[in-house]
């Protein structure tokens, strides 16, 4: 195929803002195309060479590709840099290089489909040093024998800016009219949004039809588009949509893991579809050790937690974990991540994105044995709004954004890329942002862990409540400490230790090390949230919980000014509370 004849369908496509007439455009390219083809089509008439989740990526610098026109045209590099500045679109500036140069140079050898393509797979896959020379030995042999519009997409697609207009949606319809019938379109996108791989589908299609595409499966190494979740602002509309029951998982605050695994090899994608392996090598070790088996896909929300409080941490925290070429091992020290695996999509052979989320669970169960670091989403089967609060209440305790609710019906499948209320996000806040510092008392500690063994991990801090004449714990605290404080601390507070919990701490939790309410010091927190673990403000804002400071900090300041008595009193933390609180639906 000429790649004349591609530009000239590109050509149509910029020429039209109409869906319609973009569909049938592409369909009748489709028809008219050797089915050996398709693929290349599809993924260049998207701007790309490959499936969005392959490593290889165009998008050449302009510095780069400049140098490139430059060498390969013989053109005037100031005429050039001003008509760059003028269009800002490589393409027309290409375009309009090439037609004054066409006087002069007779086109040797008309380009092919596949030589074009061959030279931008080739550009996309060089690196390392001295791969620049070689990019622009590639290009500039392509260029050489382009016609200006030609050369004026080989410009665009190579810096990263096709922008032809054509959605995914539009390839799905085409492929659809072109291979089977419009009624068909939802089949297409569901082979699409189980493989993210459009260039596969069109092929497929285009050899086998309607039957072959319904005969495709999702595939190890392939990532599944993620299934997406509505929302309702009550437990009450949830439970009525869901049918009177469903199973609620916490939802986690973190990053959204696809893991493909066969044998030993172990990929993991994120909800963008990028591959965050090399990212993540501690995840990768972790679900190796938890998995039992040979093949699978697996789903769940990679946390980042503190190995002291134990406790998870704020998402932005794994954010330190993104994008790194060097410090890995340093930042899976520091950012330490666990992986709460919430859905088993593929397991020894079989696809289970058509099965019930019951079925799915119980194949998930079976072939993962939970550590330390992989563990399976809190899920439980629920039927009552009361029971739905309290679950929310626990997962906001434990440092999750609310719940996910999902149906439990036969028709709850993995529908694989779309929103829709199978599954039900359910977010309301009951929480209340923390602008000023509190004093709180030092009541207990935690033995430290990692890099904090032999000295405390966290301490347990409560506020004075003066009508009962109580310390009402309200956080653990493991942030904010330098190393001289932590190992001054346990030499501090050895004099207040006590055998068990001091009869003036109310606690439900049992801390490794207790101490008579002595030690002040100034804290700073995100936010305060409903709990049912700490004793502050007990059964006055909710029954049966109390408030919790959340993400809490030292800030450095110890007030040997204050005596513990005069801490702040859990009903000034209640105030700051109800002042604070922010209803919004999330
Ligand atoms: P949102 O990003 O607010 O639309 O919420 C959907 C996201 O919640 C998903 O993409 C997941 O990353 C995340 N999530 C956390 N916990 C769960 C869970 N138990 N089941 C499904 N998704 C979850």
């Amino acid at each position: 195929m000429l790649y004349q004849d591609l530009v000239k369908v590109y050509e149509a496509l910029e020429s039209t803002t109409s869906r319609l007439v973009m569909t049938d455009t592409l369909a009748s390219l489709f028809r008219s195309t050797d089915c050996s083809h398709i693929k290349k089509i599809v993924y260049m008439t998207q701007g790309g060479i490959v499936p969005d989740f392959f490593p290889e990526k165009l998008g050449m610098a302009d510095k780069l590709y400049l140098r490139t026109l430059l060498a390969a045209t013989g053109a005037n590099e100031a005429m050039v840099r001003k008509l760059w500045a003028e269009e800002g679109d490589p393409g027309k500036v290409t375009e309009k290089v090439f037609e004054t140069k066409k006087q002069t140079t007779l086109f040797s050898e008309p380009l092919t489909l596949d030589r074009v393509y061959e030279a931008l797979l080739r550009v996309a896959r060089l690196e390392g040093s001295g791969s620049q020379e070689t990019k622009m030995r590639c290009l500039a042999d392509i260029l050489h024998d382009a016609k200006p519009n030609e050369a004026r997409y080989i410009a665009r697609i190579v810096t990263g800016r096709m922008r032809l207009g054509v959605a995914s949606q539009t390839v799905i319809d085409s492929l659809a009219v072109a291979f089977a019938t419009k009624a068909d379109k939802g089949a297409v996108e569901r082979a699409f949004n189980i493989t993210s791989d459009l260039g596969l589908v069109g092929e497929t299609l285009c050899k086998s039809g309607i039957d072959g595409l319904n005969a495709m499966h999702v595939m190890v190494g392939n990532p599944i588009r993620a299934m997406l979740a509505e929302r309702l602002p009550s437990p009450e509309e949830i439970l009525e949509r869901m049918g009177g029951r469903a199973m609620f998982e916490y939802k986690y605050d973190g990053l959204r893991v696809q893991a493909h695994i066969t044998g030993d090899k172990i990929t993991l994608y994120s909800r963008r579809l990028e591959d965050l392996t090399g990212q993540f090598p501690d995840v990768v070790k972790a679900l190796r050790e938890a998995f039992i088996g040979q093949t699978a896909i697996l789903e769940g929300e990679c946390v980042p937690v503190d190995i002291n409080t134990g406790e998870m941490l704020p998402f932005q925290e794994v954010s330190h974990r993104r994008g790194r070429k060097h410090g890995l091992t340093e930042a899976i020290e520091d950012y330490p991540v666990r992986l709460h695996l919430f859905d088993c999509l593929y397991l020894e052979g079989e696809d289970l994105t058509m099965r019930s989320l019951p079925d799915r669970r119980t194949a998930l169960t079976r072939c993962v044995k939970v550590t330390e670091n992989v563990r399976l989403s809190e899920a439980r089967v629920l039927d009552s709004t009361e029971k739905v609060q309290e679950f929310f209440i626990e997962a906001l305790n434990a440092g999750c954004e609310g719940l996910m609710a999902k149906s439990i019906n036969d028709d709850s499948v993995y529908r694989a890329g779309s929103r829709g209320y199978l599954w039900i996000k359910y977010k309301k806040e009951y929480r209340s942002e923390m602008t000023d510092t509190v004093d709180l008392v030092v009541v207990g500690a935690f033995h430290g862990r990692g890099k904090r063994g032999g000295v405390y991990g966290a301490l347990l801090m409560a506020t004075y409540n003066p009508e009962e004449d109580r310390f009402e714990t309200a956080c653990k605290l493991g942030s904010g400490f330098d190393d001289a404080t932590l190992a001054i601390l346990p030499e501090r507070l050895s004099r207040f230790r006590q055998p068990s919990r001091h009869p003036l701490v109310e606690s439900k939790m049992e801390a490794d090390v207790w101490f008579e309410p002595s030690l002040v010091l100034e804290v700073l927190g995100a936010e305060l949230s409903i709990s049912p673990i700490h004793t502050c403000g007990h059964g006055h804002i909710r029954n049966g919980a109390g408030l919790a400071i959340r993400f809490p900090r030292f800030t450095g300041t110890f007030r040997d000014d204050k005596r513990p008595r005069d801490a702040t009193t859990s009903q000034e933390l209640m105030d700051m509370y109800n002042k604070q609180l922010k209803r919004v639906e999330g």
